[in-house]
C-alpha cells in the first residue's frame, strides 16, 4: 500500500535504512506508550531487525504483561549508554517532545543517533530526522497500526493485543471524543485478528492492589465542585501516596471518574507524589479545550486530555491552573448547567 503522507513514506525508508533499533517513549508511560512500543518492536523483529526497548520510567503494573517475552528495560546510566552505542537508530513513540523522554534525552545529544518520532500529540518540537505526528489519530497505536498496514504486515496476536491496549486506554475505553469511526474500525480489525476485548481489558484494569481503590475513595470523598458545577478538582497528597504504598502511575483512571457528575465540563487532578513535585491532569467532557492551559506551563497533550508537571506546592499549582480553567469555562459562553450542584 502507498504511504498516506510523505512523512510516513520517509519513516518507511528510515526503517529500511537502519538495522539496529532502540525504541523509547515518554516518562510515566501509559497504555498507548507501552502498547505502541511493543507492537512497533514486534513489527521490526518480523522484518529481521534488532530491537531493544528502553524507557526512563518503569513499566506500570497494569501493562507489565505486555512486555513479555521481549522485555522493556528501565533507565540506568550504563545500560542506556551501551544501548545507544549498539543502536543505529532511535524511534520515539507517543511523544515528540525531547524533554519527555527523560534521562534518555542527554544520550540522544551525546550520540548524534538517527531519530524518528511517531506520535499523535499536537504539541511537539519535531526533534527527529523523520517526524510522523498525526494529531487526528486517537492514539499512537492507531498510527502504528496504519503504518504496519502500509508495510503489508499483519500484526501477530501479541502485537494486535498491544495495539488494542494503546487504542482502548487512550480513548478511555472508547468513551472520549477521539473514539471516532476510524478508532472503532481499527478495534474491529484487531478483534478480527484475535483480540478478545473483555480479556485484554481485564488484563489492564484488573491489576490493582486494594489500596489503590481505598486511595481513590479517599481522594473522591474530598472532591470539590467549583465554577457553578462545571469544574471538579481532586487533590492527592504525598502522605496519601505513601500510606497506600502507591506511585504516580497509580492515579490512572481516577481523573475520569468525576465525569459521571451531571454538568461537569472539566476535571482537574492535582497530585503531589513527592513533596514539591506536582502533576496536574486535566480532562474535558468535550466542549472545553484544556491543552493550552497545560502548554502554558510547559506541559501538553490533547484538547480533551492534557497534563503538566509543576514544581512547588499543590496550592501553588491550584493558584496557577484554576484561574486559567475558570477563563476557559467562562469562554464557553453559557450559564452553568442546571444540574450543576455542589
Ligand atoms: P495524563 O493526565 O493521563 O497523565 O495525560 C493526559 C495527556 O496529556 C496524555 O496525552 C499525555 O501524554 C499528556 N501529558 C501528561 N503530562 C504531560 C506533560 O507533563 N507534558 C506534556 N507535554 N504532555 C503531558
Ligand atoms: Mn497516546
Amino acid at each position: 500500500m502507498t504511504p498516506a503522507t510523505p512523512d510516513r513514506a520517509a519513516l518507511h525508508a528510515f526503517l529500511e535504512r537502519h538495522q539496529r533499533f532502540l525504541l523509547t517513549t515518554h516518562v510515566n508511560p501509559d497504555g498507548d506508550a507501552i502498547g505502541s512500543e511493543i507492537a512497533f518492536a514486534h513489527w521490526l523483529l518480523s522484518c529481521g531487525k534488532q530491537v531493544r526497548v528502553l524507557n526512563d520510567s518503569p513499566t506500570p503494573a497494569a501493562f507489565g504483561w505486555l512486555a513479555n517475552p521481549l522485555g522493556i528495560e528501565v533507565y540506568d546510566e550504563a545500560l542506556c549508554e551501551s544501548r545507544f552505542a549498539e543502536a543505529d537508530a532511535l524511534v520515539v513513540l507517543d511523544t515528540g517532545n525531547k524533554q519527555r523522554i527523560g534521562r534518555l534525552a542527554r544520550h540522544v545529544e551525546l550520540h548524534a543517533i538517527a531519530v524518528a518520532v511517531v506520535d499523535h500529540h499536537v504539541t511537539h518540537d519535531g526533534f527527529g530526522q523523520v517526524n510522523v505526528v498525526e494529531p487526528a489519530l486517537a492514539s499512537t497505536a492507531s498510527l502504528v497500526f496504519e503504518l504496519v498496514g502500509e508495510a503489508g504486515w499483519t500484526p501477530d496476536a501479541h502485537a494486535a493485543e498491544a495495539l488494542y491496549v494503546g487504542l482502548s486506554t487512550d480513548t478511555g475505553n472508547f468513551r472520549y471524543s477521539n473514539a471516532d469511526a476510524r478508532a472503532h474500525r481499527m478495534a474491529a480489525s484487531l478483534i478480527e485478528l484475535g483480540v478478545a476485548p473483555e480479556v485484554t481489558t481485564a488484563r489492564v484494569s484488573a491489576s490493582a492492589p486494594a489500596g489503590r481503590l481505598r486511595f481513590f475513595g479517599e481522594v473522591l470523598a474530598a472532591l470539590e465542585v467549583l465554577e457553578g458545577g462545571r469544574l471538579v478538582v481532586l487533590e492527592a497528597s504525598p502522605e496519601q501516596f505513601a500510606r497506600h504504598g502507591l506511585v504516580g502511575a497509580d492515579t490512572e483512571g481516577l481523573v475520569d471518574m468525576p465525569r459521571i457528575i451531571a454538568g461537569v465540563e472539566v476535571v482537574a487532578l492535582i497530585s503531589e507524589v513527592e513533596a514539591g513535585k506536582v502533576k496536574v491532569s486535566l480532562r474535558s467532557a468535550g466542549r472545553a479545550s484544556i491543552d493550552q492551559v497545560c502548554s502554558r506551563f510547559g506541559g501538553g497533550g490533547h484538547a480533551h486530555a492534557a497534563g503538566v508537571q509543576m514544581r512547588g506546592s499543590r496550592q501553588n499549582a491550584r493558584d496557577r491552573i484554576l484561574p486559567e480553567l475558570a477563563r476557559v469555562l467562562a469562554a464557553l459562553g453559557d450559564a452553568p448547567a442546571e444540574g450543576g450542584r455542589a
